[in-house]
């Protein structure tokens, strides 16, 4: 099998030239949709629509290669929140991205497949580069990133996220991440950080780079020194670097959470104020149609009695449950900068409440690779450290998924693909050394102990 020659090689140390003469064969292991299963889950409420009904690992056709594209050994992937949609064929079937990307020209046409691999983040090392790949080799231990963009659209110039038709890899494109091999742009690379095993580094992408753009690339918040943060989902994905990304940047962050776990853990962190949810009973809506605005003012007063103002930024992203408050506390002037509406896109808030108070909306996407660059590069320095708590491997990918999709995920979940354990992938252990083990594995140890009731 050539996936046994490619795994034996890499566990060998083989260089490119080697790795580059093995035959990639003609199908790869991967975790997969069905398009004959898009209507699986139409008559299951939400709640119960079970993503290890549905992702499917098994063999699947090879690609072929176009020349801006590189195949990467995946070493390890991560399950983001955009898998489970795609597990549920919720808002939308993927299969319909697939077919919208296939009507772009010859090589997208090879995305509409009537399989779906699935997965927007990883960690590997390149196997085979395209004829116009510059700048990368066989051999390069990457990390990808997951914005594909189409670079001949003058706006992808300016921001690729502006870019009419710029895509998530595997989610509105096909030959995901969580599978053996993947078959990416070169434009979505970035060097893997040598200090991190496979699974830390393969969690980090696209969750960073979201949050990254949301507080502090040119395009949305701009964070500023001694800005208060209202973070919603404070240990989730973008909730964790969000924490971070302020923390570093010289902002208070003002973390919500739903358990007692959760907020031990961001004590610990260093993350002074800390709202539990659950514990304080929040309930924004009296009804399905009826928002409490008391509930409203009740958080208002209890951020600004701990972090002794308005937030100047609320990170926001759960949509319709939280929204309206998001509105309402932001201060005079702040920002309220969304990439998602977990909860519902149907929001609603008080208009007034924006107009007269002078708060604007920011609507943010993803990120653009000068973007993921920069928050690579800060994970590089050991700066931001990866939220991974928790590992899985391919063949329980279902499993993954739906811990995610339940919320009893912490940080970020990874799933080992080729590598054959976890702890493997640290080129410069003295670079670690230096970082220090208990500021890398961090997350995973705090929720370690918090979960043994060692924190308090
Ligand atoms: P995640 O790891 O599952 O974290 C989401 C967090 O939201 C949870 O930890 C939970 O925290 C909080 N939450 C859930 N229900 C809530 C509610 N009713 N009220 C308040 N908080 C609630 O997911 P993620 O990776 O951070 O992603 C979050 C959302 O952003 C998803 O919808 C994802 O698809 C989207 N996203 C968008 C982009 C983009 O580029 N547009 C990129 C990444 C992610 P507590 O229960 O502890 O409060």
């Amino acid at each position: 099998m050539s996936i046994d020659a490619i795994r034996e090689a890499i566990r060998a140390g083989v260089d490119g030239d080697d790795l580059a003469a093995i035959p990639l064969g003609e199908t790869y292991r991967a975790a997969h949709t069905l398009r004959s299963e898009q209507e699986m889950f139409a008559d299951v409420p939400s709640v119960d629509k079970d993503p290890r009904r549905s992702l499917h690992v098994g063999e699947v056709p090879m690609p072929e290669l176009a020349p801006d594209e590189v195949v990467v050994a995946m070493m390890a992937s991560a399950i983001n929140y955009n898998t489970v949609w795609t597990s549920v064929f919720e808002p939308l079937s993927t299969f319909l991205f697939l077919d919208r990307f296939a009507r772009e020209g010859q090589w997208e046409r090879r995305h509409s497949q009537d399989h779906h691999v699935v997965g927007s983040d990883g960690a590997g090392i390149i196997v085979r580069t395209g004829s116009a790949v510059r700048g990368w080799k066989v051999g390069d231990r990457v990390v990808m990133a997951p914005v594909v963009t189409h670079d001949q659209d003058p706006a992808a110039n300016d921001d690729q996220m502006l870019a009419a038709n710029q895509k998530a890899w595997g989610f509105e494109t096909n030959f995901g991440g969580l599978a053996d091999l993947s078959v990416v742009r070169a434009s979505q690379l970035l060097p893997k950080p040598t200090h991190l095993t496979w699974e830390e580094a393969a969690v980090n992408m696209l969750c960073a780079g979201t949050s990254y753009r949301m507080l502090v690339g040119r395009h949305a918040a701009q964070m500023r020194q001694g800005d208060v943060v209202l973070i919603w989902g404070a240990t989730g994905g973008i909730g964790g670097y969000a924490v971070q990304l302020v923390l570093e940047g010289g902002g208070i962050p003002v973390a919500v959470v739903s358990s007692a776990e959760r907020e031990a853990v961001l004590h610990e962190l260093g993350c002074e104020h800390v709202i539990n949810r659950s514990a304080e009973g929040y309930r924004f809506w009296k009804d399905p149609d009826t928002q409490d605005e008391s509930e409203w003012r009740r958080l208002g007063k209890q951020i600004r009695s701990m972090a002794g103002a308005d937030p100047d930024i609320v990170f926001e992203h759960p949509g319709r449950e939280t929204f309206g408050a998001s509105v309402f506390v932001a201060k005079r002037g702040g920002s309220i900068v969304t990439c998602a509406a977990t909860t519902g896109y149907d929001l609603e808030y008080d208009n007034r409440h924006l107009w007269m108070k002078l708060k604007r909306i920011i609507g943010s996407h993803g990120a653009n690779m000068q973007e993921n660059h920069d928050v690579n590069a800060l994970i590089d320095r050991g700066t931001i450290q990866p939220l991974l708590t928790e590992t899985y491997s391919l063949d329980d990918v279902g499993e993954a998924a739906l811990v995610v999709k339940q919320n009893r995920a912490e940080g970020k979940v990874a799933v080992l693909c080729l590598a054959e354990r976890e702890g493997l992938g640290v080129e410069d252990p003295e670079k670690r050394a230096r970082i220090g083990e208990d500021r890398i594995t961090a997350w995973s140890r705090l929720f370690a102990q918090a979960r043994a009731g060692e924190l308090t």
